[in-house]
């Protein structure tokens, strides 16, 4: 009696170990691919120099952990990835240090004219708007045009009013203007504006924001928000809001640039590294390579995305790039210039 229960203990014991060895190896196995969620954000591209004031850096820096913490919160706790960027996104619009929102850069004319655009990636809808003059936060209105619209896409006056009717919040035009962007403007050569020959005498310092996520439920999400370019001719429209161009994400990837508008535009930039990677069957790291070195000249463009595992990537050809990013597997990156 005692000899066979001896043997049915033993044969259960046996069991219950193998359950458990299969579980945690299991985990194990499962742990180093398993990104539950991603983000990463940036500042805008450009030529930064690396003798840039300790206490400027030490702002800069600030504000990236800052904006950062506010995404990963919201994702950590099971949030969406359509808040963590439109938060994200906020904080850096309200940041003076960035050309977004508060801090855009002026036009030719000596206005503030902003662009911002968001989208779903995996619903595949989005929302864009351009050449607003008073809408304190653009990217919380580029989100009620992909939620609360038939359309994509507004433009100035009617994007306004659009602002009113979904209670987005306006302000005076004085809220965006500040001394540092006034006095970039006023040294800016107003007859010819930007070209090729100022960016690289190094006095193209960009501050677009944008920012991609990857929630728990698998969501993609791109933003970007934009003063544009300093003395930027009336109307001009740079690649922020144009999706595909600026930003972009389908049901693989999320991306959203900043630099030379024209040239991201005219590469349909965000567009071409999602279909690199759908097209050749490439990974985040090889598309985003392609996209940077093969169909951006140098010192263009950069750009930072997410993939549908939660990796991220982020690369420029200036030479520097406020950027930030994290997953749920503890890697972490607060970084400006390239190494
Ligand atoms: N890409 C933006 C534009 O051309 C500028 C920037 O990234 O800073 O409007």
């Amino acid at each position: 009696m005692f000899a066979t229960n001896h043997k049915a203990m033993k044969t259960i014991l046996s069991f219950l170990l193998l359950i458990f060895t299969a579980t945690l190896s299991t985990d194990i196995q499962a742990q180093p691919d398993k990104k539950e969620w991603a983000i990463a954000l940036h500042g805008g591209a450009g030529f930064v120099s690396k003798d840039m004031p300790e206490e400027r850096k030490k702002a800069y820096y600030a504000a990236l952990e800052e904006a950062l913490a506010i995404g990963e919160e919201i994702l950590k706790n099971g949030g969406s990835a359509l808040d963590a960027v439109e938060q994200t996104i906020k904080y850096l619009e309200d940041n003076e240090l960035f050309n977004a929102g508060r801090g855009s850069v002026f036009t030719a004319e000596g206005k503030n004219e902003l662009d911002a655009a968001i989208m779903d990636g995996k619903a595949l809808n989005a929302g864009a708007i351009t050449g607003v003059t008073t809408v304190k936060n653009p990217i919380s209105l580029a989100r009620k045009v992909m939620e609360e619209s038939r359309h994509v896409f507004f433009a100035g006056n009617g994007a306004e009013k659009f602002a009113d009717e979904t209670d987005v919040e306006r302000v005076d035009t004085e809220y965006f203007k500040i001394q540092r962007r006034y006095d970039e403007w006023k040294r800016a050569n107003k007859q010819t504006g930007y070209n090729l020959e100022k960016l690289e005498n190094n006095s193209w310092k960009m501050g677009t924001v944008g920012c991609v996520a990857l929630d728990k439920d698998g969501n993609l999400i791109a933003g970007t928000s934009t003063g544009g370019m300093t003395n930027k001719k009336y109307g001009r429209v740079g690649d922020v809001p144009i999706i595909g161009s600026g930003t972009y994400a389908n049901d693989m990837v999320a991306v959203s640039a900043t630099g030379w508008g024209e040239r991201i535009m005219l590469n349909v930039s965000a567009h071409t590294l999602a279909a690199y990677m759908k097209y050749t069957n490439s990974d985040l790291k090889s598309s985003m390579d392609y996209l940077v070195d093969e169909v951006l000249n140098p010192k263009e463009a950069g750009f930072i995305a997410v993939d549908k595992h939660g990796n991220f990537s982020m690369r420029t050809n200036t030479g520097s790039m406020f950027r930030a990013a994290s997953n749920s597997n503890g890697k972490r990156v607060v970084a400006i210039w390239e190494d």
